[in-house]
């Protein structure tokens, strides 16, 4: 039977049951040597390559497997060691770049998401004294074996440019087209590579430049784009230029123009474009990314077949299709899942994507009519999105509360905090005795009633270190939480929890995000009892503690075919009924934790207000119809604010705590040149480090921070959670902690 060539641009490389994670963790902590995890390595290679010639692939991709992350490993192969590595070799020295080295107190390099995913990448270090060389063992051998094992490897590879634009530029550690100074040096070790990769036999490499997505691309790195190309052109295997997760609309011409063999578009979101690129195409090979390579859903294959089929019969074999982005952000498979019955058969991770790319390779040519399933999935994802529509058309407006300056009266009266008010982010220190008794509980061996006893247990002790220490808004440490969404969603009707769904999230670390599958639903509580009980224990506000709705939202899958804003607004309305249920059970200060709020900002710059509009009004709904003496409180954990103010502003909480390790006068100086003027908790503790922090430096960022905001308003907490820091840690430092806010209060 005729069927268009099919590809992926990337697995997975965590393996079906995250032997990679586990090998990982094995090695750094010496329980296996490095041929032991070399061969985890192999045999998940082996997986990748098997599962893409099984669903007949007409290539098996190399480059995609990485034992950390593919950026570095391409900083590597290409000789971009920053200086403090370069005393190192092999894989110590890639594990140290990416995780540091304690010998010589060598920080490990910056690691920032990749793109809007929730994965990182370890930032390519720059600077003057970088000198590019070739490298490029690990990925000939890659190559290699797949040969050996039959496959025809198609190589695939970050651009040139695209990893110049990921880099950051040294010693100021900023993004910075200074950067593009080393494009020339660049490109003479890209050509090798390319040289070598052809001498093994190897006919596509993939380069992904995905910088041809963005939206305000400024004219050097496209200069750059066209130079870049001009320079490869001919040179080693045939290539095929990638872009992913967005429209190239802004940089069309320039793409079309690049003289390569063959274009990677997402299809979905490039249709308008389609006729402009045909018509530009000429000789090159089109590869259409069908099948959404990022969300868990199954795609409509029958209308996709429709849909390419006049395509296909103008390009017959130069039409390619695959995923449209690679599927590293997917789960292994579905195996030994049980989806609630509604979903069930309407899932896809990867092993079924791939499946169904198999599937819709033959449909293009010999069309057959809509199976029955594909006509229940898209009724049943219609019918939530109409109902969800519904019920939020009938909320979206609530989404205000009283005036800033009536709500702080209020407040002042209510709660009588002193100036400078100290109070920590949520969690305490998740100590192996907790971890031990959660596993105990997790295997059935202690009851739910034991489980429960020893959890109040740790909340009395941690009240009773508060009160020592003199912390004057109190927590109740989250020890019966693991995790901050699952926790939530765990209670909530509309999410579905998978057992073995894990998505990589940096190095070793996993994650496994819920799908919202449904309308969102409150049944009652999302743990309040805790909070009451810890309020019951001390006579001090004990803050309620729940994650906000962009969070909750970001950090899962979401429905198909639906505006994220809505989802949003969705899961805020019932997040809200809990909000109430604390401040009617007396509590008078809730905090709604929104670490992922800055992970709204889109990849097109032009439509950052719409996002930060819509999450700000989440926000909002979340706290809705709250009195106005009940103080609502929120928390992120970044300081990269420039992009935000006016979405921060917009959330309109009372107080947000923030980190502010890194430059502080000119962060307090530009938010309040921003005009944000509500309570800001400057985190004065970095707790990231081991380190106590000192009452100097404590007291250096309020100073600096009075000095631009109005001190009334100036909290005094660290800048996150605890539970990742130990008690010998925490208590001092919480001392410490104290002791400045105490004299601060003195001084002003
Ligand atoms: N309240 C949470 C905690 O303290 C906040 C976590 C976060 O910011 N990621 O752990
Ligand atoms: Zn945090």
């Amino acid at each position: 039977m005729t069927k268009v060539l099919t590809h992926t641009l990337g697995l997975p490389r965590m393996g079906p049951h995250r032997e990679l994670k586990k090998a990982l963790d094995n090695f750094w902590a010496g329980k296996i040597d490095q041929s032991e995890l070399l061969k985890v390595g192999f045999e998940i290679r082996q997986l990748m390559w098997k599962s893409q010639a099984e669903a007949g692939c007409a290539f098996v991709n190399i480059g995609d497997f990485s034992f950390y992350d593919h950026v570095l490993d391409l900083s590597v192969t290409v000789g971009a060691i920053p200086e403090r590595f370069r005393h190192l070799s092999g894989l110590t020295q890639y594990f140290a770049i990416a995780r540091g080295e304690p010998q010589t107190n060598a920080a490990p390099s910056p690691m920032v998401k990749w793109f809007d995913t929730n994965y990182h990448y370890i930032v390519p270090e720059l600077s003057e004294s970088t000198e590019f060389q070739l490298n490029p063992e690990k990925l000939l051998a890659e190559i290699r074996e797949a040969r050996s094992l039959g496959y025809k490897p198609k190589v695939q590879l970050v651009g040139p440019v695209t990893y110049l634009y990921l880099a950051r530029w040294y010693p100021l550690g900023n993004q910075s087209p200074l950067t593009l100074k080393l494009l020339p040096a660049l490109l003479k070790v890209y050509k090798e590579l390319l040289q070598k990769i052809s001498q093994e036999g190897v006919e596509w490499v993939q380069i992904d430049e995905n910088i041809l997505i963005f939206d305000q691309l400024s004219n050097e790195w496209l200069d750059a784009l066209s130079t870049t190309y001009k320079e490869l052109a001919g040179l080693g295997p045939k290539k095929l230029l990638a872009t992913y997760f967005e429209n190239v609309a802004e940089n069309l011409n320039i793409l079309l123009d690049l003289p390569v063999e063959g274009l990677h578009l997402d299809w979905g979101r490039n249709r308008p474009l389609i006729d402009r690129v045909l018509e530009k195409l000429g000789s090159r090979v089109l590869s259409l990314g069908t099948l959404e390579g990022r969300n868990v859903w199954r795609d409509d294959l029958t209308a996709l077949a429709k849909e390419l089929e006049p395509i296909y019969k103008s390009l017959g074999d130069r039409l390619w299709i695959a995923p449209n982005s690679s599927m590293l952000h997917l789960p292994w498979s579905l195996e030994g899942e049980t989806p609630p019955a509604v979903i069930d058969g309407k899932l896809a991770f990867m092993k079924e994507k791939l499946a169904d790319l198999g599937k819709l390779s033959t449909l293009i040519p010999n069309p057959q009519p809509e199976s029955p399933e594909i006509q229940e999935l898209r009724a049943y994802l219609e019918k939530v999105k109409t109902e969800r529509l519904a019920k939020v058309n009938a909320h979206k407006s609530e989404a205000y509360r009283e005036p800033f300056a009536e709500r702080f009266a209020a407040q002042q009266k209510h709660l009588g905090l002193p100036l400078f008010p100290t109070t920590t982010i949520g969690s305490f220190p998740q100590t192996a005795e907790l971890r031990r008794q959660r596993k105990l509980f997790e295997d059935g061996k202690i009851s739910q009633a034991d489980y429960d006893e020893y959890l109040r247990q740790v909340i009395r002790d941690n009240i009773k270190i508060q009160e020592e220490v003199g912390i004057d808004v109190l927590v109740h440490g989250e020890p019966e939480r693991n995790d901050m969404v699952s926790f939530f969603s765990d209670m909530l009707d509309g999410y579905w929890q998978s057992k073995n769904g894990w998505v990589q999230s940096y190095g070793s670390r996993c994650v496994r995000p819920p799908l919202i599958y449904g309308v969102i639903g409150y049944r009652g509580s999302l743990g309040k009892e805790w909070i009451f009980y810890a309020q019951s224990q001390t006579s001090r506000p004990m803050k309620g503690m729940l994650t906000g709705p962009v969070t909750m939202l970001k950090w899962s899958f979401p429905p198909a075919g639906e505006e994220l804003a809505n989802v949003a607004y969705d899961i805020a309305i019932e997040l809200n009924k809990e909000v109430k249920a604390l401040e009617e059970g007396g509590i008078k200060i809730i905090q709604i934790d929104e670490p992922a709020y800055r992970e709204v900002l889109p990849l097109k710059q032009a439509q950052w207000p719409a996002a930060l509009d819509w999450a700000s009004r989440a926000f909002r709904l979340s706290c809705y119809g709250v009195k106005p003496e009940t103080q609502i409180h929120s928390h992120m954990c970044y300081s990269d604010f420039a992009s935000i103010v006016e979405g921060i502003k917009a959330m309109d909480a009372d107080v947000v705590s923030i980190e502010t390790s890194r430059a502080k006068g000119v962060l307090f100086q530009g938010i309040a040149r921003d005009g944000y003027d509500k309570g800001l908790g400057p985190g004065v503790w970095d707790i990231h480090s081991p380190l106590i922090p000192q009452p100097e430096n404590m007291k250096s960022v309020l100073n600096s921070a009075a000095q631009y905001l109005d001190p009334k308003l100036l909290w005094v907490n660290p800048d996150c959670g605890l539970k990742t820091r130990k008690w010998e840690e925490v208590i001092p430092s919480m001392k410490n902690l104290v002791s400045v806010a105490q004299e601060m209060r003195r001084n002003y």
